[in-house]
């Protein structure tokens, strides 16, 4: 008899381990909610949610097509509460001979696996997870010799491997990349049009209620959840996606809007196919062969397209591949020895920064801001603001439905935080409010005044924004990249220079992180979130 541990990331049935599987000869499935993954960091309730319901239709579907699925809910009795504690009680249930399962989405866990054959005196197979398009071996191979590495040769490198937008050999349209046509500003009468919503079934809402009732303690809110749980739903997302959005994609990539109450103010023109990409509803080359067959039909342009795709086969599998190649030791690089604590507004949203506001206030009701809120709001402020990369990390990792921590990790430490020294990019994102004022309309709707950089109503992300160059001067003035900002703050005078510093100081003290050690209000913020709620 083998059994076969499909976690909650792997709802494929082309999984690797599934196509071993032989239903008529004793293999079973185990599928587990555990406590211990619920909550070694304080998981988003939707997040949870996402997950448990996902994995009940998953199981489901399983059970239709005539396999054995031994399922184990969070409040059945016997749940012991870790995948190690269920395997094993699986397994001698069963009779089990043979453990065999697919390569899994944290190194936290590969690590926990690899001591199950010692503990359970059993062949444990863990195979390679080929949802991927990128094998760890090519990533090494690729990887090797580099001392930084660039997502834009890996992706072109991807493109010829899978054949995706090519003429040959040639990028379609006789460029890779069509960036520099994809930083519009979103105009005031533009109005993105709303995501699919999924309205809850029955399994759907067993399981808002069983999330309600023992995580009502984590940060955020389970009301109005509409995730696709199914592929069936996921592949709807898909379709809504291609021919309502993915057209203007391109053009408001990096764009940003204030809430005007319009229903696509918060997710514009992105997919919104993360979450069914990363529990493996949907699998990421059927994702881009949808966008390629839009642009060879006429009905979305190239510069669309070809962003789309590089998101799927360039970053997300690049930052993947990062991840495996450099876990365990990644995640303690601070290549700024940045240590502030979070402020308590990443947990309350309570701020009058209208940018901010909106981010916090959009994750804590959606479990989801896109990416440039993720990257240019909450991440470049905590860059600028010296905010702990383990406790960003953290925050990142619990937040957000999409989080995984090969694909959240490289992104925050790395992309944000450049806490890695610039292994995965070659320059930090920072950025003052001017930034902010480009891309999107808060501005116009912040108490701040974007144009300010140390009055009493200044945009407090500008004398952050050069508190963050001047300390770290020495380590990032001989960067190529950042030259023509070290020329702009050459040019202070000491005075100037004097001013921002006592701005920023200002601010974080406000903001009760100017110590090291972190607010009172905060740590039981963090400690209470900790908790599951029973
Ligand atoms: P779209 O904007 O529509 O993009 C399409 C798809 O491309 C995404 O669904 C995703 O699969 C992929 N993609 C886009 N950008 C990236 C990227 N930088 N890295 C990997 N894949 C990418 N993505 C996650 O899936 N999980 C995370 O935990 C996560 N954490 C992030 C943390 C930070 C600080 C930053 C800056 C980015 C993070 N991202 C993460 C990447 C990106 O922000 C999300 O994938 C995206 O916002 C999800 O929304 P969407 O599906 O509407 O994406
Ligand atoms: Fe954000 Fe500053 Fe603009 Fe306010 S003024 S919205 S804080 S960038």
């Amino acid at each position: 008899m083998r059994l076969f541990p499909v976690f909650g990331d792997q709802l494929s049935h082309d999984l690797a381990s599934l196509r071993q599987l032989d239903p008529g000869t004793g293999d079973a499935v185990v599928m587990m909610e555990v406590m211990e993954e619920a909550t070694y960091v304080p998981h988003h309730p939707r997040k949870i949610a996402l997950i448990f319901s996902a994995m009940r239709h998953f199981a489901a579907e399983l059970e239709a097509r005539g396999v054995a699925v031994c399922y184990v809910p969070l409040d059945a009795p016997e749940n012991a509460g870790s995948f190690f504690a269920e395997v094993q009680r699986a397994a001698a249930e069963l009779g089990a001979e043979e453990i065999i399962t697919t390569w899994p989405g944290e190194y936290r866990v590969l690590a926990d696996l690899r001591s199950w054959e010692a503990d359970l005196g059993l062949p444990v197979h863990i195979l390679e997870d080929d949802r991927f398009l990128c094998p760890h071996a090519n990533f090494e191979r690729w990887a090797e010799g580099r001392k930084q590495l660039r997502m834009e040769f890996f992706y072109r490198d991807m493109r010829r491997r899978t054949g995706l937008l090519m003429d040959g050999d040639q990028p379609v349209g006789e460029q890779w990349n069509f960036d520099a046509d994809n930083r519009r500003k979103m105009p005031a009468a533009e109005t993105p049009p709303a995501a699919l919503s999924f309205e809850p079934d029955a399994t759907t809402q067993a399981v808002l209620a069983l999330v309600q009732e023992r995580f009502a303690g984590h940060f955020g809110s389970l009301e109005g959840f509409d995730f696709p749980v199914t592929r069936a739903q996921a592949l709807a997302g898909l379709a809504d996606f291609i021919e309502r959005r993915l057209p203007a994609f391109g053009d408001f990539q990096d764009a940003m809007r204030r809430p005007r109450g319009e229903a696509g103010d918060d997710t514009l023109y992105h997919s919104l196919l993360g979450t069914s990409l990363n529990l493996g509803l949907l699998g990421p080359m059927e994702v881009c062969a949808a966008a390629e067959a839009a642009f060879a039909a006429g009905k979305a342009p190239l510069n669309a397209v070809e962003g789309f795709i590089r998101q799927i086969i360039g970053w997300r599998e690049f930052v993947r591949g990062i991840y495996w190649l450099t876990m365990p030791g990644y995640a303690d690089r601070n290549t700024f020895n940045a240590d502030r604590p979070l402020p308590d507004f990443f947990w309350t949203g309570e701020t009058d920064m209208a940018c901010v506001r909106h981010a916090v206030e959009q994750t804590r009701d959606r479990a989801y801001a896109h990416h440039i809120q993720r990257l240019m709001v909450t991440g470049n402020l905590a860059l600028i603001a010296g905010l702990d990369p383990a406790a960003v990390n953290r925050w990142y990792l619990s937040v957000y439905a999409d989080a995984f921590e090969w694909v959240q990790l490289p992104n925050t430490h790395g992309m944000v935080l450049h806490a890695d020294g610039g292994y995965l990019g070659s320059k930090p994102y920072a950025a003052s409010g001017k930034y902010i004022d480009r891309m999107s309309d808060y501005c116009k709707g912040c108490r701040f005044d974007v144009k300010d950089s140390t009055g009493p109503d200044a945009c407090p992300l500008n004398a952050l924004y050069w508190h963050f160059l001047m300390e770290n001067e020495d380590r990032l003035a001989g960067n190529p990249r950042m030259g023509l900002v070290y020329r702009s703050l050459a040019k202070f005078s000491p005075e100037r220079r004097a001013e921002l510093r006592a701005k920023a100081a200002a601010t974080l003290g406000e903001w009760g992180i100017a110590e090291d050690a972190p607010s009172a209000a905060g740590a039981v913020l963090a400690d209470r979130q900790m908790e599951p709620s029973a």
